[in-house]
C-alpha cells in the first residue's frame, strides 16, 4: 500500500505556486472544476475522447488541460501519474473515480497526491467496517441478519457490487426472504438489513481539520453542513402505479437528487451524528474524516436518524449546490459548493504549508 509518507515526499516536490486540481470527467467534475477556478487554481480534466467535447461546452465549467485516456483504469499507468504529478496534480475523489478504478488499486497503485484521507476508502467500502464504526460511534443503525433464519420483520437484501441501490429487494417475513431468494437463485454475496419505514435525508458535511472548533465534541476542525438532498429513485414514484403494484417501480435505484431542508430541531440530532462518526474515524483510521462526507441517514418519527451508509467523499446530490446552498449562507457570505469549499481548503492549506495534512 502507498503510505502517507510516500505521497508527502511526492508532495514536497511538487510547485506549491502551480498546484492544478484534478479528477475525472463525471459525477460532480462541473462542479469541483468550477469551484477550483473560483478559487484561482487551474484544472486538469482526465477523460476519455468521447466525453472531452461535452465537458468543453461549459465555458466556466470545463477544465483548463484534458488528459485523455481510453479507459479509466489507464490512469494507474505510469506515463498518466507522472504527467499528472510533473503538473503539481491534486486528485479530487468523486464517486465514479472510486467506482471506475476501484478502491484496492488507489490504495496499492495510485502515486498521485489525493484530496482527503484515502485510508477512508478502506472503510466506506467494506460494510463489515462501515457497522463497526458505525457501532463504535455509538450511532442507530438498521439491524443486520446473518442468516434468512433469524429474520423476524420487513427486511431490505444488498447485494455486494450493486451499485447506487439497483437490484435491492424486500422481503416482508423469513418465509418470503426465504421464496425470493430461492426464486433468484442466490445463495451468498448479500447482506440483509431491517427495512427502515421514514424519510430519507443525506446531509453533506464538510469536515475541515484546519479550521477553529465551531462545535461541541469536534475536538479540532471545524464541521460545516453544506446541504441536504434525498435521491429519488424509481421506487419513490410507485403510487404512480396504482391501484396496482407494478413490479418494475419496486425498484431502489438512484436516478437523481432533490433538494431538501430539515425541520431544524433536528438539524442538532444530525449534527451530533456527525461529530461522532468524525471523532471515531480519528480513533479507527487516522486522520479520519477529511473533507466532504454524506451521512445516509433515514428519519424514523420513534427511533430518530437511523444511519444506513457513509459516503466519505464529495457526493452527487451536491451538485443541486452549485451556487450554495440553504444551510451553506450560514457560513458564507458568497456562493460555497462543495467543489469550491475543497479547493478553499487547499488554497488555506497551501498558504499555511500544511499541505500534507489533508492530502493522501
Ligand atoms: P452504493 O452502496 O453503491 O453507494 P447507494 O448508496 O446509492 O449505493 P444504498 O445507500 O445502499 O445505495 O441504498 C439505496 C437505497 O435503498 C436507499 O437510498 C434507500 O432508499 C434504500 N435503503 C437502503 N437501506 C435501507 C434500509 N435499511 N431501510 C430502508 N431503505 C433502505
Amino acid at each position: 500500500m502507498i503510505s502517507m509518507a510516500d505521497i508527502s515526499t511526492i508532495l514536497s516536490r511538487y510547485d506549491e505556486n502551480d498546484i492544478k486540481i484534478a479528477t475525472v470527467c463525471s459525477h460532480s467534475a462541473l462542479q469541483i472544476f468550477h469551484g477550483a477556478r473560483m478559487e484561482g487554481f487551474a484544472t486538469i480534466g482526465i477523460s476519455t475522447a468521447r466525453n472531452r467535447p461535452y465537458y468543453e461546452s461549459f465555458p466556466i465549467a470545463k477544465p483548463d488541460i484534458f488528459i485523455e485516456i481510453d479507459d479509466y483504469k489507464d490512469i494507474l499507468n505510469k506515463d498518466i501519474q507522472e504527467k499528472l504529478m510533473k503538473e503539481n496534480a491534486i486528485i479530487i475523489p468523486h464517486g465514479s473515480f472510486v467506482e471506475y478504478i476501484g478502491a484496492d488499486n488507489i490504495l496499492e497503485y495510485l502515486l498521485v497526491p489525493m484530496f482527503g484521507n484515502r485510508l477512508t476508502l478502506l472503510w466506506e467500502g467494506d460494510r463489515r467496517r462501515q457497522r463497526r464504526w458505525f457501532d463504535e460511534a455509538g450511532i442507530p443503525t438498521p439491524k443486520v441478519y446473518d442468516s434468512p433464519f433469524e429474520v423476524d420483520r420487513r427486511v431490505i437484501v444488498k447485494l455486494h457490487g450493486a451499485k447506487g441501490g439497483s437490484r435491492y429487494f424486500t422481503a416482508s417475513n423469513r418465509y418470503d426472504l426465504e421464496s425470493k431468494l430461492q426464486k433468484l437463485g442466490y445463495r451468498e454475496g448479500y447482506v440483509i438489513e431491517e427495512y427502515i419505514a421514514g424519510v430519507r435525508y443525506y446531509p453533506h458535511f464538510f469536515l475541515s481539520p484546519l479550521g477553529r472548533p465551531n462545535i461541541p465534541g469536534i475536538g479540532y476542525g471545524s464541521l460545516e453542513l453544506l446541504g441536504i438532498d434525498r435521491r429519488l429513485e424509481v421506487i419513490d414514484e410507485v403510487y404512480r402505479g396504482w391501484p396496482d403494484v407494478i413490479e418494475d417501480y419496486l425498484d431502489f435505484t438512484v436516478t437523481g437528487n432533490q433538494p431538501v431542508v430539515l425541520r431544524e430541531k433536528l438539524l442538532i440530532d444530525l449534527l451530533e451524528i456527525a461529530v461522532r462518526l468524525v471523532s471515531t474515524s480519528r480513533k479507527l483510521f487516522h486522520p479520519g474524516l477529511v473533507g466532504p462526507f454524506c451521512i445516509e441517514t433515514i428519519y424514523n418519527p420513534k427511533r430518530g436518524f437511523i444511519v444506513f451508509e457513509v459516503s466519505a467523499r464529495i457526493v452527487a446530490g451536491t451538485n443541486l449546490y452549485t451556487s450554495g446552498s440553504p444551510y451553506s449562507v450560514f457560513y458564507y457570505n458568497e456562493p460555497m459548493s462543495t467543489g469550491r469549499r475543497i479547493a478553499r481548503e487547499i488554497k488555506k492549506a497551501i498558504k499555511e504549508d500544511k499541505l500534507e495534512t489533508i492530502i493522501y
